[in-house]
C-alpha cells in the first residue's frame, strides 16, 4: 500500500485486456517491446498477461517477467488452483510479482456462466486469495461484473477476500454499464460498509461501451480509489478499456480539482501509443484525446491567432507534455552509422543488435537516396520494420510492378525461403492483389487476409508508407507491418512478416481460451 494518500497507482492491461480485443494479437517480441516502454513510462503494474489461457500467454509473463526492473508484473487467473499455480510459475522470476485472481459476482454471471451459488463462489474468494498468497504477498482479487453485482453479496466478497490477504480490490465494470454517479457512490459505499476496507488499495477497471470509461474511472478515484487499470489507445475488448494518456492527463491538466498524482512521465505518451498501434494495426482516430493526430492542431483562424499570441488561449496541456515533438529534420544521406546509432538511443532503441543496426542503416541511406529530408517518424517506421526480421525464415529480396490502367497487372517478386532465393511472376486485380498472388506462389498457404491497410508516416508525396496485413489460419489471427517509401514493397513486406509470425504460432501449441474478465 502507499504511503501517500494521493498516489494513485497506474495498472496497465494493453497486453492482456487490451490483447484480448480481436485481431490485436501480439508475439512475445511485441510484448517485450511495449513492457520496456510502460516500464519508461513509470507504470506501477504491468499485466503481461493470462498464463493459463495459452503457452504463448505463459511465456509472455515469463519473459516479461525477466526484463522488468521497477515495476510490478502481474499475472491473471480465475479461481481455480491451475491457473493461480500456472500465474505463479509464470511469474517466478519477477523481482516484484503480483497474482491478479478474479472471479463473478453478479447474480447473471453466477448463474449463467458459473453455475454456482453464492455460497460457493464466497468460498472461491477466500481459497483463489489465500492459494495465491502461498506465492506472493501481493494479491489482487476482482469480482467480474461488480458493478451488476448485489451490494451486500459484493461487501461480503470484499470484505472476506482481503482477509483471506488480498492487498488489492478491484472492483470492474466489465460490461461498460455504469455512469459517473453511479460508480462513485458504488466505491463510497464500499468504503463505508467494509470494515477492513483501509487494508487495501481500492482499484478500478472501466470498459468503453458507452463511452464513459475515463469518466467512470476519475469518479471513482474522487471517491477513494487508488488504482486504476487502463490501456494504451484505450484498447480492450468491444469499445475498449479507460485510455491510460486520458486519464494521467486529465490528472495532470485538473490537478487544482483532483489533487492526484500519476507518477507517469507523460512525456512518453506519443511514443507508447505509437508502438501500440504499429503493433496491432489499431490507428489512433485523428481526433482522439491526447494522442490523435488533430489532438494539438488549431484550424479556425481566430483559434490560430489566439494560439500564436498565446498558446493558453485555446490549449489546456503542451503538445511537449505529451511528447509531440514538432517534426524535426533529422539526417540526411551524410549522416554516419554512429549519427545514426545515436539517433536511434535518442528514440528509445537501446538494445539494438550489430547486424540489426547496419541493416538498418544500410535501409536508412537507400531512404536518403529517394527522400530529401528524413524525420524522427521516418526513422521509427524503417526501425520498427527492421525489428525480428532477422531471425525469420521468409525473407523479402526484390519486387517489380507492372500496373496502370492498361493492365495487366503484374509482380515479379523474390524472397528468401529457408536461405533459398525463389521468384514468382503472378497477375491479380491490381498491383496488390498481384503481389499477395506471387507470396502464395512462392510460398503456398491458405491464411485468409483479414486486414489491408495503407499510411503516411509523414507529409508529402515521397512520404514512406506503413503497411499492416493482418492474417488469419484455423482461428489464429496476426498482424504483419512493413514500412518503405514504395507502398507495393511495403506491403509484400508486411504479408511476409505476418506470415512469418504465423509459422512462428504454428510452432507453439496453445490451447483456444474464451476467456474475459
Ligand atoms: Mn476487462
Amino acid at each position: 500500500m502507499t504511503k501517500d494518500k494521493n498516489q494513485v497507482r497506474i495498472f496497465d492491461t494493453t497486453m492482456r485486456d487490451g490483447e484480448q480485443s480481436p485481431g490485436a494479437s501480439m508475439n512475445l517480441e511485441e510484448k517485450l517491446r511495449i513492457a520496456e516502454v510502460l516500464e519508461d513510462l513509470g507504470v506501477h503494474i504491468i499485466e503481461a498477461g493470462f498464463p493459463i489461457a495459452s503457452n504463448g500467454d505463459f511465456e509472455a509473463v515469463n519473459e516479461v517477467s525477466k526484463i522488468v526492473r521497477e515495476s510490478i508484473v502481474c499475472g491473471l487467473a480465475r479461481a481455480g488452483r491451475k491457473d493461480v499455480e500456472r500465474a505463479a510459475a509464470a511469474l517466478e522470476p519477477a523481482k516484484q510479482k503480483r497474482i491478479h485472481t478474479f472471479i463473478a459476482t453478479s447474480p447473471l454471471h453466477m448463474r449463467v456462466k458459473l453455475q454456482m451459488e453464492p455460497d460457493e463462489v464466497h468460498s472461491a474468494v477466500i481459497d483463489s486469495v489465500s492459494r495465491a498468497r502461498n506465492y506472493t504477498d501481493d494479491v489482487e482479487w476482482s469480482s467480474e461484473d461488480g458493478t451488476r453485482s448485489d451490494h451486500d453479496f459484493l461487501c461480503r466478497c470484499v470484505e472476506s477476500a482481503i482477509k483471506a490477504g488480498a492487498t488489492t480490490v478491484n472492483i470492474p465494470d466489465t460490461v461498460g454499464y455504469t455512469m459517473p454517479d453511479e460508480y462513485a457512490a458504488l466505491i463510497a459505499m464500499l468504503f463505508n460498509r467494509v470494515p477492513n476496507i483501509d487494508k487495501a488499495v481500492v482499484s478500478v477497471h472501466c470498459h468503453n461501451d458507452l463511452g464513459l470509461a475515463v469518466a467512470n474511472s476519475l469518479a471513482a478515484l474522487k471517491a477513494g480509489a487508488r488504482q486504476v487499470e487502463c490501456t494504451i489507445n484505450g484498447l480492450g475488448e468491444r469499445a475498449g478499456n479507460a485510455a491510460m494518456e486520458e486519464i494521467v492527463m486529465a490528472m495532470r491538466t485538473r490537478k487544482d480539482l483532483l489533487q492526484l498524482e500519476s507518477g507517469i512521465h507523460t512525456e512518453k505518451i506519443m511514443r507508447a501509443s505509437r508502438l501500440v498501434s504499429q503493433i496491432t494495426g489499431f490507428v489512433v482516430q485523428p481526433n482522439k484525446a491526447i494522442v490523435g493526430a488533430n489532438a494539438f492542431a488549431h484550424e479556425a483562424g481566430i483559434h490560430q491567432d489566439g494560439v500564436l499570441k498565446d498558446a493558453e488561449t485555446y490549449e489546456i496541456m503542451t503538445p511537449e507534455s505529451v511528447g509531440l515533438k514538432k517534426s524535426t529534420l533529422v539526417m540526411g544521406k551524410h549522416s554516419g552509422r554512429h549519427a545514426f546509432r545515436e539517433k536511434l538511443r535518442e528514440l528509445g532503441y537501446d538494445n539494438f543488435g550489430d547486424n540489426a543496426l547496419l541493416e538498418a542503416f544500410t535501409r536508412f541511406k537507400e531512404l536518403a537516396d529517394h527522400k530529401k529530408e528524413i524525420f524522427d517518424e521516418d526513422i521509427i517506421a524503417l526501425v520498427d520494420d527492421e525489428i525480428g526480421r532477422a531471425s525469420e525464415r521468409i525473407g523479402f529480396v526484390s519486387l517489380g510492378i507492372n500496373c496502370g490502367s492498361d493492365g495487366p497487372q503484374e509482380a515479379t517478386l523474390t524472397l528468401e525461403v529457408d536461405g533459398e532465393k525463389i521468384s514468382s511472376t503472378a497477375r491479380g486485380n491490381g498491383p496488390v492483389d498481384a503481389t499477395f498472388n506471387a507470396i502464395k506462389e512462392i510460398f503456398p498457404h491458405e491464411a485468409e487476409l483479414q486486414l489491408y491497410q495503407v499510411h503516411a508516416v509523414t507529409e508529402g508525396t515521397d512520404a514512406q508508407a506503413e503497411v499492416t496485413v493482418r492474417l488469419r489460419e484455423d482461428g489464429k489471427l496476426v498482424n504483419g507491418q512493413g514500412a518503405h517509401i514504395d507502398t507495393l514493397v511495403a506491403s509484400a513486406r508486411a504479408y511476409v512478416h505476418a506470415l512469418n509470425k504465423l509459422l512462428v504460432k504454428k510452432r507453439q501449441k496453445s490451447s483456444p481460451a474464451a476467456l474475459t474478465a
